[in-house]
């Protein structure tokens, strides 16, 4: 995420902190009337430090069980409005999904058990204000409780997904999902007038989130079990190493393309981002050649690798270009492009019922060399 920094590595796992975070701090700390339970300046940071704590701890539950199943976790973020722990891929067991989405709420409740105790002993009631053990107490239970709606992209949405996932494809599961979860956040937003306008807040975020997660299942829906070759882009323009940046410039203008792989000969020597051909027109003339500013270490993919996953690896280096190769020989190419138009093909075809033979679609079936 941008704007964030790494600030500790637990159990393997880097824990980065969101800049706004660290205004947050800011903020309770001058705020005089006391941000939270009655506490002021650095007793309010010292109380906010605990609190967040606590949301790490939520965070570890789930990231640690889902270390347990394999699935790795890149890293945990906290934001003013709680923590984020983000997994690169989703398990494939529906019912390791459900006991990853409860690990973090049961944290919370297990925590707030424990300080309800604390603060009972210590306070012979049940809240007073400057009591830290109770606020620590309500605040973890509301976050397991919050986190249990079944609300993507909360945890007890997530949990509902999977649960669903159980009886029907995992797609379908999602859209079911994420529609229960936009009805909730429709019905929180309005209740929000009337409680705190932190729930409408929050609501927008529950709307958005699922929204996306939505889009992210599609995708992974409609690149799934389909091999590189079956989508990548046959006919392509290329550059070669003594061409100029403005040559370049022309090539983006009249082609479909913004990356363009950099032929010497037969041999694939590099490839031209368009990242990398915008950021030499910041700097360098445009008589540039290419070889100056290509990019010569980069990923490529074979024709039989998986698509969706080498979606997941490009969405995470924001590669724009991958080659596929075969030996030697470029046989095509992969970018963002071409899968966005993959994905609206892969959609057609699960959506229609036409007579059309798809795995003949997708079969490459070759072009003789020279042919265009
Ligand atoms: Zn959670």
């Amino acid at each position: 995420m941008k704007w964030s920094f790494k600030l500790i590595t637990l159990f393997g796992i880097p824990v980065k902190v969101h800049i706004t975070f660290l205004l947050l701090l800011i903020f309770v700390a001058v705020v005089p009337s006391g941000f939270i339970g009655g506490f002021t300046g650095l007793n309010a940071v010292g109380v906010v430090l605990l609190i967040f704590t606590c949301v790490l701890i939520h965070e570890f539950s789930h990231s640690l069980v889902a270390r347990h199943y394999k699935v790795p976790v890149r890293d945990i973020t906290l934001l003013p409005i709680g923590g984020v722990a983000q997994m690169d891929e989703v398990p494939d067991k529906p019912r390791q999904e459900i006991i990853i989405s409860l690990a973090g709420p049961l944290a919370s409740f297990a925590l707030a058990i424990l300080f309800y105790f604390m603060g009972k002993d210590e306070a012979g009631i049940a809240y007073r204000p400057g009591n830290i053990w109770m606020l620590l107490f309500q605040i973890n239970a509301m976050l397991g409780l919050f986190n249990m709606l079944p609300a993507f992209p909360l945890d007890g949405g997530r949990a509902l997904r999977a649960a669903l996932a159980l009886k029907m494809t995992w797609l379908r599961a999602t859209r079911a999902a994420v529609a229960i979860g936009q009805l909730f956040a429709m019905f929180l937003f309005f209740a929000g007038f009337y409680v705190n306008w932190w729930l409408s807040l929050i609501a927008i975020f529950i709307y958005l989130g699922a929204e996306s997660e939505e889009r992210a299942s599609e995708t992974k829906a409609a690149l799934s079990s389909v091999t590189v070759s079956q989508a990548m882009l046959t006919s392509w323009e290329q550059v070669t190493p003594q061409e100029t940046i403005e040559e370049v410039l022309s090539k983006i203008t009249h082609s479909l393309q913004w990356d363009f792989p950099v032929m010497d000969g037969d041999r694939l020597v590099g490839i031209l981002p368009k990242d990398a051909i915008f950021g030499a027109l910041r700097e360098k003339p445009a008589s540039t050649p290419v070889s100056e500013i290509m990019v010569r270490t980069f990923y490529c993919a074979s024709e039989e690798n998986s698509l969706d996953e080498l979606f997941v690896k490009m969405s995470q280096t924001h590669v724009t270009l991958v080659p596929v190769m075969k030996g030697t020989e470029l046989r095509g190419l992969i970018n963002p492009e071409q899968l966005g138009r993959f994905q609206v093909l892969r959609s057609a075809e699960m959506e229609t019922k036409a007579a059309v033979n798809w795995s003949k679609v997708w079969e490459y079936r070759g072009k003789e060399k020279g042919e265009k």
